[in-house]
């Protein structure tokens, strides 16, 4: 199968090879033709395997032909995060470079002149988070009578409770006989039924059973007691050949807290929650992904849809407390074919969200052992000191503490996203100079602690 035998036209097919792409993710080769034919689609994939690609590809065609109009966006792309809705756009401004199409990127935390400016001169995409999407609606900034086409990525997150209700609104001003789409790589059965209510006779593509987790991650839990979470991160982190590493942690709090730890211990580290200002966030991810830093610590606001290039590990720093995003944070490794690590943390309060996770994959996440260490021993060698530009923060509404500050009103849409958000990668010098030793096995060096435990 390639990309020829999809019905894309000449100049989109050129796009897509000049992009390096030889032929088309499952995703793809299954979406694409019936989203041409103006179907209604749910779409499953795992992460990293081109969901993108799969809507903006035939969007691109369909767009093609058609007027714009000033207010009148002719088609949106709802995302849960801003750094996923710009990342939307990136995609989408690679793919259409041989076509006339105006995309107009709608997100909170940036001044809306320029978007306004956009919207008055007629767009052909508009690419949004719901809340400022909303907020120019209301503003009598936009139109959105003529959107024909809508494309909701990270679909469950969107639907579920916090952004229900924006949904329902945007959609409600949608004229009803548009095409629309929804993907994700998890879908609760209780979101997809509420889904179809948005969907006219959809036609199903799952090309993994949802919740499936890639197999380009090797995953491993970690039973550890809490106070020796730190300790084994920095273990790991020296000791497991991390190139880029996202940390995920399931508080605000904690997300900071452990950044600063990780300086002060010489890691080249950053983090990213939603109570940072946008500038802040930017920041942050530009210096993941340029390799000034080489770890991220992050809220689940990086847990969705962020395609970072080389990031090696994913820490789950806590299990997750909704499993969902558990397949989500470790999808931020093992993306488009290249391989990756993901651990996950298990404190006694960490027990029963295992065990959901577990569930939810149905598959038992083998715990870390001597054989699975991938040791580069040496003695540490000091590390440049590295700071990071933050802001204050907290994040997403967490289940069990509280840890949450007032935020600026016009994101809370975003901020409600704090579940998902994007990451970035970089190069960054790792953690310790550390020689290489190939295989877990071959290491005879001091075992740490907590591989004792979970041995045998
Ligand atoms: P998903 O949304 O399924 O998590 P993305 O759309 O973010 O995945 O794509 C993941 C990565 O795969 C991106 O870096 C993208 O450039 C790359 N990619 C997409 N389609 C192809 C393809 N057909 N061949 C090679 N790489 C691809
Ligand atoms: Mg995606």
């Amino acid at each position: 199968m390639n990309f020829a035998d999809l019905g894309l036209s000449p100049d989109l097919l050129k796009a897509v090879s000049d992009a390096g792409y030889t032929e088309p993710t499952p995703i793809q080769a299954q979406a694409i033709p019936p989203v041409l034919m103006m179907k209604d689609i749910i779409g499953i994939a795992q992460t990293g395997t081109g969901k993108t690609a799969s809507f903006v590809l035939p969007m691109i065609d369909v767009m093609a032909s058609g007027r714009r109009r000033a207010l009148m966006p002719r088609s949106l792309i709802l995302a849960p995060t801003r750094e996923l809705a710009a990342q939307v756009a990136e995609n989408f401004e690679k793919y259409g470079k041989n076509h006339d199409l105006k995309l107009a990127l709608l997100i909170g935390g940036v001044q809306m002149g320029d978007q306004v400016k956009a919207l008055n001169e007629g767009v052909d995409v508009l690419i949004a988070t719901p809340g400022r999407l909303m907020d120019l609606f209301e503003r009598g900034k936009i139109l959105l009578n003529g959107c024909e086409l809508l494309v909701i990525d990270e679909a469950d997150r969107m639907l579920d409770m916090g952004f229900i209700p924006d949904i329902e609104f945007i959609c409600d001003k949608l004229p009803e006989s548009r095409q629309t789409m929804l993907f994700s790589a998890t879908m609760p059965p209780p979101i997809e039924k509420l889904a179809k209510k948005f969907l006219k006779n959809p036609k199903r593509i799952e090309v993994s059973r949802a919740a499936t987790t890639n197999k380009d991650i090797t995953a491993f839990k970690i039973p550890v007691q809490q106070r020796q979470k730190r300790e084994t991160l920095r273990w790991l982190l020296r000791h497991d050949q991390v190139e880029t590493a996202i940390i995920f942690a399931n508080r605000k709090t904690t997300v900071r807290e452990l950044n600063k730890s990780l300086q002060s211990h010489g890691f080249a580290s950053g983090e990213i929650h939603g109570d940072m200002d946008q500038s802040s966030r930017i920041k942050e991810l530009d210096r993941f992904k340029s390799g000034d830093i080489n770890i991220l610590v992050a809220s689940d606001v990086a847990a969705r849809g962020l395609d970072i290039k080389g990031v090696s590990h994913v820490f789950n720093f806590d299990t997750p407390w909704h499993p969902d995003d558990y397949v989500h944070r470790i999808g931020r490794t093992g993306r488009a074919g290249a391989k990756g690590r993901a651990f996950t943390f298990v404190a006694g309060d960490d027990a029963e969200a295992i065990a959901n996770v577990e569930k939810l994959t149905k598959s038992e996440i083998p715990v870390f052992g001597k054989k699975d260490v991938r040791v580069e021993l040496v003695e540490p060698a000091a590390k440049p000191e590295a700071k990071s530009k933050r802001d204050d923060s907290g994040d997403k509404p967490e289940p069990k503490k509280r840890a949450e500050k007032p935020k600026a009103k016009s994101d809370k849409q975003d901020k409600k996203a704090d579940r998902s958000e994007k990451p970035a990668k970089s190069k960054a010098p790792k953690a310790k100079p550390e020689t290489a030793a190939e295989d877990a096995g071959d290491w005879n060096g001091p075992v740490p602690g907590f591989l004792d435990v979970s041995t045998s």
